[in-house]
């Protein structure tokens, strides 16, 4: 069992003998022997202060996560100063319950990989300065972690997929599409121009106080978005896709939004009900919000798919996308992502919704893809800073944009 001990450091130092953390860094197979790289990830960029131990196969060793989302349910969104306050009162728990579980003391690890960016400055400091102490104590590589990155390749511990493939990474604080061609090689081929489509389903959740619902008082705003729509009907609105003419692979959601947000305060006065109460077409208001969102967020990426093909970034019979983030577990956003996978003759891959989320298990991953790779692995740590506002890879979404690629029209029966 690991101690506190603040005057000593982070973790009180383990009593184990020398000898035996030697030999527990192997592992042993009939008749061979090799180095196990173990990392721990540590991730608190957003509302989640999540930490795991993962070895070179992809074992998940321990994990452990503390999410805030209830206490932001209540306040109708994250307070940057009571997640920074909610992170300092469990990442030492946290963190430690992750080495706990994988019974690995911190002197055995290979490196400690932590999230720096993007994020919310209050939230990645105190997973950095955590990080930092527990690098200093236990004298480990330290290697910074790019959020983005960690989900873009969560799916590579699950699934042997070779590099390239293509990623969607929907969430509450992102959303782009980009080529991955390796570990830390991106090509960013669009990404929102103003909020996520997370974001955009909260505010619209928010908005039609399904907090209030019975049905939906504990689920996120996506969560219960998805949940109403299955009552509604999808074509009582007609609510028109975003970015229509736009022959890019960027998106936008605040128009949507704020299109919803008028109907709803139309739909109030019709119905002669207050803010703040339920509408009794709130079921086709959530119905008609998700199609919308999942027709735009299909275009995009029919266009993306479409993209790489012609200028041969991915294979023409064998491509990969993977879709991650909170958003990805929505089920009929991926229905009509599969119905642009079919169309052109794509795999798509979701990784389970507990590693679409935020969690410390791909912050640990991406460590041991860097490690393995050779690339981003610290031994001094001198002038690391965290990043609240990093791009991911090297931008080339003009140049989608001027490619102009027309979309053949999908049915999107879903
Ligand atoms: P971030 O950390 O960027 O906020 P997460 O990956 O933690 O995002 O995901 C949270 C977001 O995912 C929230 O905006 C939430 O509403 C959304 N979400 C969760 N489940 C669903 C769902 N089933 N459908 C749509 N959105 C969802
Ligand atoms: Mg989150």
């Amino acid at each position: 069992m690991l101690i506190l001990n603040k005057t000593a450091g982070v973790f009180s130092k383990p009593s184990r003998r020398k000898t035996y953390e030697f030999l527990r860094s192997f592992t042993f197979h009939p008749g061979k022997l090799f180095l196990h790289k173990l990392v721990l990830g540590i991730e608190t960029s957003c509302d989640d202060t999540a930490a795991a131990v993962v070895d070179e196969t992809g074992n998940v060793l321990g994990e452990a996560i503390h999410s805030q989302t209830e206490v932001h349910l209540k306040t109708g969104g994250i307070v940057p100063p009571v997640a920074q306050q909610l992170h300092r009162e469990n990442i030492q728990r946290i963190v430690q319950e992750a080495l706990s579980a994988s019974k690995v003391s911190p002197s055995e690890l290979s490196a400690i990989a932590t999230t720096v960016k993007p994020g919310l400055a209050l939230s990645l400091g105190v997973g950095l300065s955590f990080s930092l102490q527990l690098v200093e104590q236990f004298k480990k590589p330290f290697i910074p972690i790019h959020h983005m990155e960690a989900h873009a390749l969560t799916i590579r511990l699950l699934n042997k997929v070779q590099f390239p493939f293509l990623v969607l990474l929907i969430s509450g604080g992102h959303c782009l599409l980009a080529l991955v061609r390796g570990v830390s090689d991106f090509l960013l081929l669009g990404k929102s121009l103003d909020i996520a489509p997370g974001d955009m389903l909260d505010k619209v959740a928010r908005r039609l106080s399904l907090i209030k619902h019975p049905e939906c008082s504990t689920m996120s705003g996506g969560k219960a978005i998805e949940h109403l729509a299955k009552q509604g009907n999808k074509l009582h609105f007609d609510i028109k896709p975003p970015m229509q003419h736009a022959k890019n692979c960027d998106f936008s959601f605040s128009g949507l939004q704020h299109v919803v947000d008028r109907l709803i305060t139309q739909k109030e006065k019709e119905e002669g009900i207050p803010k703040g109460q339920i509408l009794s077409s709130a079921a086709h208001i959530a119905a008609a919000v998700q199609h919308t969102a999942a027709c735009h967020i299909a275009k995009r990426t029919h266009r993306a798919i479409l993209f790489c093909k012609q200028r041969q970034l991915l294979s023409q019979s064998n491509a990969v996308l993977v879709v991650s983030g909170g958003v990805a577990s929505n089920l009929y956003i991926r229905k009509a992502l599969e119905i642009v996978t079919n169309a052109t003759q794509c795999t798509l891959l979701c990784p389970p919704p507990r590693l679409c989320t935020d969690n410390g298990i791909m912050i640990a991953w991406n460590g041991i893809e860097r490690l393995r790779a050779g690339v981003g692995v610290l031994h001094n740590t001198e002038g690391i800073r965290y990043e609240p506002k990093c791009p991911l890879g090297v931008d080339i979404t003009e140049e989608v944009g001027e490619a102009a690629i027309k979309v053949p029209q999908l049915k999107m029966e879903i």
